[in-house]
This record gives C-alpha cells, structure tokens and sequence, in this order.
C-alpha cells in the first residue's frame, strides 16, 4: 500500500507552526522528542492552544533542540527523518520528514528502508510540487498585470504619427524586431511613453505580442 503523506506544519521565525487538524497528536510527539546528541541544534517554540472557547488560552512551549546543527542544515538538501515515541492510543504514526523547514507526516509509520525511501521521495515531491505551482502562479499574476499594463497603455501608441509608423515598418521588415514573428505586431515604445520616452522613430520598435509582454516584465511597468 503506497504512503500518503500531508503537510503538517512549518517553521516561521524560530517557531514551529502546525497546520494539521490532528494538530495535538502531532504536538504531543513534538514535545517528547529527545535532544538530539550535542544538543547544538534550533531551539524552536510552538504555540498550542489550550481549552476551547472563552477558556481557550494560547501557550508557548519550548521544544528539546530534537535535531542538531549539522542535521538541520542537511534538511534542505534530503528530507530528515524524525522518529517520536507514539502516544498512548495514538495511531498516529511518530515518523516525521523535516524537510526545507516544512514538516511532514505519513498516514502511518513506514515500515523498512524501502518504504522511508518512498516517504523521502514523496516529501521531495510534495515540496518541489509546490515551489513549481508557486513559481508558475508568480509568472502567472506577473503575465496578467503586464497584459494590463500594456492595454493602458494602449491608446498611447496610435499617438504615433502615421509617418514615422511608416518608416519603423519598413525599417523593421515589418516584423518583431526581437523573434522575427509577423503575427500580432505592435509599434513599441522602447522607453515608455510614462517613462518620458517619445514617438520618434528611434525610440519606436516594433514588437509581437509575447515579446512585448515579456519586455513589460523585464523593466517592471
Ligand atoms: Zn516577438
């Protein structure tokens, strides 16, 4: 049966915040780890929130320096393993992975070397997964606001008189200076018009449109 494993938690400014909902299973084991030998490793905290409701109260323990210096900084490199006495009527499994400063938990303990290898690989997974996403949500958000910005800036262009667009098509080739496309072309102010640039033909060029997106993003408008 394959492993499945979530996060749990991660490390925020020397503090270990767990995002679980069987966050107390997950905090007892936390709390009962031993030193690691040289005891020279993070000493991190965690908030738990103790009683419900009015009576809720929030506690910040100190946790025993579970991991040393040197394990510590290997985790960013290769997922550390962590293994916790179970609680009592526990049937949480007491493996964890610490792994570029996110915690990760198995849906039961692997059994063997075979089976923590694949609990190493799927917290590597698991994490790279989630970079990539972050990262092609960035250029995603980042591709949109230069769309805008280049909408906005829109009506700008036709500004251009009808004879230097004439003089840049032709020097051009009537192509994307940068790729060499004939689809989708624009007259590109190559300093923007908000930046003080003019509609000479020096500073006129034309671009495709992804090449003008792209160059949005490089400068920043
Ligand atoms: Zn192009």
């Amino acid at each position: 049966m394959p492993l499945r494993v979530r996060n749990v938690g991660h490390i925020v400014d020397s503090e270990v915040v767990l995002t679980d909902e069987r966050l107390g299973d997950i905090a007892a084991i936390l709390t009962n780890l031993e030193p690691a030998p040289g005891s020279d490793g993070p000493e991190w905290e965690m908030s738990l929130l103790i009683g419900e409701g009015v009576s809720g109260r929030r506690v910040r323990i100190s946790l025993a320096p579970f991991i040393s210096k040197t394990e510590y900084e290997k985790s960013f490199d290769e997922p550390f393993l962590l293994v916790g006495s179970p609680t009592s009527g526990s049937r949480q499994a007491s493996t964890f992975a610490l792994f570029r400063d996110r915690f990760f938990a198995p849906d039961r303990d692997p059994k063997g070397d075979k089976e923590r290898e694949e609990l190493v690989l799927r917290v590597k997974r698991a994490v790279y997964k989630e970079d990539e996403e972050l990262s092609s949500l960035r250029s995603y958000v980042s591709n949109i606001e230069a769309a805008l910005e280049f909408r906005k800036d829109g009506p700008q262009r036709t500004t251009i008189p009808d004879d230097v667009k004439l003089l840049v098509w032709t020097r051009d080739g009537g192509a994307c200076v940068r790729c060499g496309s004939k689809e989708k072309l624009h007259f590109d102010h190559i300093i923007p018009v908000a930046k003080g640039g003019s509609n000479v033909a020096e500073n006129v060029q034309i671009l495709c449109e992804p090449c003008n997106l792209r160059k949005s993003d490089k400068i920043g408008i």
